[in-house]
């Protein structure tokens, strides 16, 4: 998809997006020659540039995994961040909050230490040729229970400071946040200064798992909650918090049921009873879209005019957890 020029000229911010999930075909073929492993070409479509998938289960399992065993060093690292935050500024972004998953070491052997160090150098070297900053936040995985108080370990071992902020992504089962509870509250109290809290909650499953996420943590934003569209008094209490709803349209349309095509999406419907949104891509590698394409999308499908757009940019850098010396500068860019 091409953007117009006026969608073009919109400073972008974006607050929702994997980083493995930003890793293009070409990026992941030079990634993997780099460390001498074969991928197998049938993830690949067959002219090569985009991800082959039967369904969006298939995509964020198999062929995501297959794509990610691939980055193995803080060069790998580097390199994706580079290239992301890249791509975004010449979409016009001006902030990015990629989010790193911990449990991703167990899957491609890397070290934490040198995975944080190498998004950390991408986002220098992206900073210094493009303008464009970033922050990063740490991700639970909600499937994997299991690994809660391990992954909180890791974070707490490397507290660098440009980690901001901690998540939960990953398949939604209601009521599943209450095994990360207690993992989510240790990280918070020892990190050794203030983290933004966000939660995925209300994709797939209904508003129960927004109420649910809103109890259990102290949260900020939540990845998605386009769910909590459902019920009027949740809206009312996403208000009453100012917590943030980090919606993903392409995302929503690819992966939850309820939400076919655009014109069933409840994007208007939360911006509209004055729900703090921001907008974003979730995992642009993989599904060919992009912070500006998210842009284009909420003008042309969901009617928001240039000006809507440049507050929900506003909107979402305040809603961001970038310091706030940062976030003045940013906002005086505006
Ligand atoms: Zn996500």
């Amino acid at each position: 998809m091409k953007l117009t020029d006026d969608i073009k000229a919109i400073p972008k911010a974006e607050l929702h997006v994997h980083i493995e999930g930003t890793v293009t075909p070409d990026i992941a073929r030079l990634i993997a020659k780099r460390n001498g492993i074969t991928i197998n070409p049938e993830i690949f479509s067959e002219d090569g540039l985009s991800y082959k998938w039967n369904g969006f289960i298939d995509l964020v399992t198999r062929v995501y995994q297959e794509m990610a065993r691939c980055l193995k060093t803080a060069d790998d690292y580097e390199t994706i961040m580079y290239d992301y935050l890249c791509r975004c500024a010449a979409e016009g972004a001006i902030y990015v909050e990629p989010s790193g998953y911990p449990g991703q070491c167990l899957v491609s052997g890397i070290d934490y230490k040198d995975m944080v160090d190498g998004m950390v150098r991408g986002i220098d070297r992206a900073r210094a040729d493009t303008g464009i900053e970033s922050r990063l936040t740490m991700t639970f995985e909600r499937h994997r229970p299991s690994g809660a108080e391990s992954d909180a370990d890791l974070i707490l071992s490397y507290t660098h400071p440009y980690i901001v902020g901690l998540d939960i992504a990953g398949g939604e089962q209601e009521g599943d946040l209450a095994g990360f509870e207690t993992a989510y509250k240790r990280v918070l109290k020892d990190f050794g200064r203030p983290l933004g809290v966000r939660a995925h909650a209300a994709e797939n499953i209904g508003p129960a798992n927004g109420w649910d996420a809103i109890k259990r943590l102290p949260l900020n934003r939540m990845g998605h909650g386009v769910r909590c569209s459902e019920d009027s008094g949740l809206i009312k209490e996403l208000i009453a918090r100012n917590i943030t709803l980090e919606v993903c349209p392409t995302s929503n349309i690819l992966a939850v049921k309820e939400y076919p095509d655009f014109k069933s999406h409840p994007l208007r419907k939360l911006y509209d009873a004055g729900v703090s949104i921001s907008l974003n891509s979730d995992d642009p590698g993989l599904f060919g879209n992009s912070i500006g394409q998210e842009y284009q999308i909420a003008h042309d499908e969901f009617g928001f005019t240039v000006d809507e757009l440049e507050g929900i940019t506003r909107n979402a850098i305040r809603a961001s957890f970038v310091e706030d010396s940062v976030k003045e500068k940013l906002l005086a860019t505006l």
